[in-house]
């Protein structure tokens, strides 16, 4: 039951009292739980067939079964990356599944921020080469509060989209640095130089590119499931339009912030901030 309290107040605008609205969001609940059920239960009964037809398609293309004519090879080839595409889209969304319904626990800890950009340079440095992109690491030594392997994760995904949307001879910029984040004002309220001193402390993350940028109508809505500024791009990136999707939600269970500046034809800048690890 949800329980929403709507002040009453009199003539003279005074709080006289208070209205309880309560209302019964039980089938709701229980609408989403079978939801969450059915995605869950589809996509690990596509994972199997799935990873099956990728292995006999792998099989196929080494030739030991009997070589195919250019014709059947090109055709493996799509068969083979169209395959990929789905068991990359089955996991993404089995992915935010999991960190949705918060069947997953994210254990925070203290982590060295420049040492994540590293490893997630390291984990990217083979795409980067593929594309012809160069990576340019200018981390600052911070701590902080966080899940190492989901910071990587999100690191990662924003890494590969820089890539993903930059032409070849291009760079991606990497910076990690310390910010002082005001404390939230109370309405009405000032708040001392002292204590706007004693703002907490978060560590931004930066990912900058020099692609092709996101129309300013976009900036807000390619953080949204399936969501991709061009339509085509699935087919063309291999992308699935849920990598935004799945940084915002770990971001916010770190309370973090993630969000994205972008000139069209410039580049484009995704910024994340995370607590500072006092530790
Ligand atoms: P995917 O990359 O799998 O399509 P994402 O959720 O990671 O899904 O990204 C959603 C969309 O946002 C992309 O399809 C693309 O249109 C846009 N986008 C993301 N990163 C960039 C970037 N660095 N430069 C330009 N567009 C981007």
């Amino acid at each position: 039951v949800s329980i929403t309290y709507i002040p009453h107040r009199d003539l003279e605008d005074r709080v006289s009292g208070f209205f309880a609205l309560t209302s019964d969001i039980s089938d709701r609940k229980a609408i989403e739980r079978m939801k969450d059920e059915f995605i869950s239960v589809v996509s690990h009964e596509l994972r199997t067939p799935l990873t099956s037809l990728h292995s006999a398609l792998k099989i196929l293309a080494t030739g030991r079964l009997g070589t195919l004519s250019s014709d059947g090879q090109q055709l493996l080839a799509i068969a083979d990356e169209n395959t990929e595409r789905l068991v990359r889209l089955v996991n993404s969304v089995l992915d935010l599944q999991r960190i949705e319904s918060g069947a997953v626990t994210i254990e925070k800890q203290a982590c060295n921020a420049a040492e994540l950009m590293v490893q997630a340079v390291e984990a990217m440095q083979p795409m980067a080469q593929q594309h012809g992109i160069t990576l340019v690491n200018q981390p600052l030594n911070a701590n902080i509060w966080a899940d190492a392997d989901y910071i990587l994760q999100t690191l990662t995904n924003l890494i590969s989209n820089a890539i993903k949307f930059s032409a070849p001879g291009g760079k991606v910029w990497l910076t990690v640095d310390t910010q002082r984040q005001p404390l939230p004002v109370p309405k009405g309220q000032k708040i001392s130089k002292s204590k706007a001193k004693n703002a907490a402390e978060v560590v931004l993350f930066q990912v900058r590119d020099e692609g092709q940028g996101i129309p300013t109508h976009k900036l807000e809505s390619i953080f949204e499931r399936f969501q991709q500024v061009d339509a085509s791009d699935s087919r063309k990136k291999g992308g699935t339009g849920l990598g935004l999707t799945i940084c915002r939600k770990i971001i916010d269970r770190h309370e973090g912030k993630i969000w994205v500046d972008s000139n069209l034809g410039v580049g484009s800048t995704f910024s994340f901030t995370l607590p500072a690890s006092i530790e």
